[in-house]
Formats: structure tokens, C-alpha cells, sequence
């Protein structure tokens, strides 16, 4: 044992490691998240069918190539306390590696193929001033690092409602339409195919925002992803 090993026992002495999810300590060689909640965390695994619970939530109100999401989400259980740690205790490392670990999942299953650039949801101003990062954003990173594909974090931005939107958000009221999403840089979108990244899908109203802005700035193929499904 060197001394730099002999450092970080003593530092793990000190603050002991624990993972997010399960609240276990983490042993010697395991990074952020414990082994046994890596294996054991509840994947959807929806990427490995085409009609899937995404999809089907999207269906005739955003045209998607196809969708999926990394877990399920359940209140009170570990994907709550893992979400939970990533999004209120400065914890973006936690996002990076749920992205390299699902990247992995869709790299195997083929569903990497289906895109070429990934683009996060992203937050709102104010939330990201709070927070510090985005957790879509990271997430995403996390993916791209795995997949080795490019992430767009400029391209899509959250605009405040003009006037005729609020008038028509009256009118659609179904619609989340508080969010607004622009396309800033449509050359970015044009032509490509697309990975759309948010954290925990419920409605959908955010990604089919998202998306529509995407498929009107000329996106030819366009799949969703979201670190984890709530089920209505
Ligand atoms: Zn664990």
C-alpha cells in the first residue's frame, strides 16, 4: 500500500462513502454507486422493444423514432433516494455515471444506433442557478462518454412565453405550456438524428415541447431517453 492508498482509507475513515441509492457503505473499488445496485437498480429495459411505455405516452403527440428510460421510478424506494441525492445535494457525479452505466445498455441492445447527437432538456434558468448543474445535462454527458457521441448542451434553450403563446396556453390547457423551448442553433438540428435526454419522464409534456421544437427545425429522426419512468 503507497501512501496516496493509505490517504484515501484514511479519508474513507473519516467521511465514509455511502451510495446513493441503498445507503450501504461503499467497499474498496467501487466508485459513486455500490456493484450489487448497478446490477440491481430496476431497469425498464423499454429500449429493448420498440412499443414500450414511452413510446406509448408520446403516441400521437410526438412523432419518435423510439423511446426509453434508464429505471423505474417509485416513491420511497432506492431510484428515489438515488434521484434525490443527484438533484438537492451537488451530487452531478451521480448523473455521469447512471449515463456511462445505461450507455452501456443501449450500446449492447443497438438502440445507440438510432442517433448520432444527444441533447438534454434543459433547465430552467433559475432551477440551474440554484442547483448549479442540470441533471438531464450530466446524465447526458454520461451517456455520450459512454457511447462516444457529441452533447449538445446550447442548442436547445427555455424561453419565456410570448404573448400570443400565453393566450394560446389558455386554449391547451392539457399542454405544460409554461415551457417554452427554442432551437438557437437550427444547423445543429437540421438533418440529424437525435437523442433527447430529460430525467424523470411522467406527462411528457416537457419532451413532446422539446421535441416539436427539434422536428420543426428539421431533426429527420428523433428518439427520447429519461433517466427514469414514472408510472401516472
Ligand atoms: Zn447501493
Amino acid at each position: 500500500m503507497n501512501l496516496s492508498e493509505l490517504f484515501n482509507d484514511f479519508i474513507t475513515l473519516i467521511y465514509p462513502r455511502y451510495c446513493p441509492a441503498c445507503m450501504d457503505g461503499l467497499v474498496k473499488g467501487e466508485e459513486i454507486l455500490c456493484s450489487r445496485c448497478i446490477l440491481e437498480l430496476p431497469r425498464t429495459n423499454f429500449h429493448l422493444s420498440r412499443e414500450n411505455a414511452v413510446f406509448n405516452r408520446l403516441y400521437g403527440r410526438l412523432p419518435i423514432h423510439s423511446g426509453a428510460a434508464f429505471l423505474h421510478f417509485h416513491k420511497q424506494g432506492t431510484v428515489q433516494n438515488l434521484l434525490h441525492e443527484f438533484k438537492y445535494n451537488n451530487r452531478p457525479e451521480i448523473g455521469r455515471i447512471l449515463g456511462n452505466v445505461y450507455g452501456e445498455d443501449l450500446e449492447k441492445s443497438g438502440f445507440s444506433a438510432h442517433f448520432d447527437h444527444i441533447l438534454p432538456v434543459p433547465l430552467h434558468p433559475s432551477k440551474l442557478k440554484k442547483r448549479g448543474y442540470n441533471q438531464s445535462e450530466e446524465f447526458a454527458k454520461g451517456l455520450g462518454e459512454r457511447l462516444q457521441k457529441p452533447v449538445e448542451t446550447q442548442v436547445l434553450q427555455r424561453a419565456k412565453p410570448t404573448e400570443t403563446q400565453t393566450r394560446k396556453s389558455r386554449l391547451k390547457r392539457w399542454q405544460n405550456v409554461e415551457d417554452v423551448f427554442l432551437v438557437s442553433e437550427p444547423e445543429k438540428v437540421a438533418g440529424k438524428k437525435l437523442l433527447l435526454v430529460d430525467d424523470v419522464i411522467t406527462t411528457g409534456a416537457t419532451l413532446e415541447a422539446c421535441g416539436q421544437a427539434l422536428l420543426e427545425a428539421g431533426c429527420t429522426q428523433l428518439c427520447v431517453a429519461g433517466i427514469a419512468y414514472a408510472a401516472e
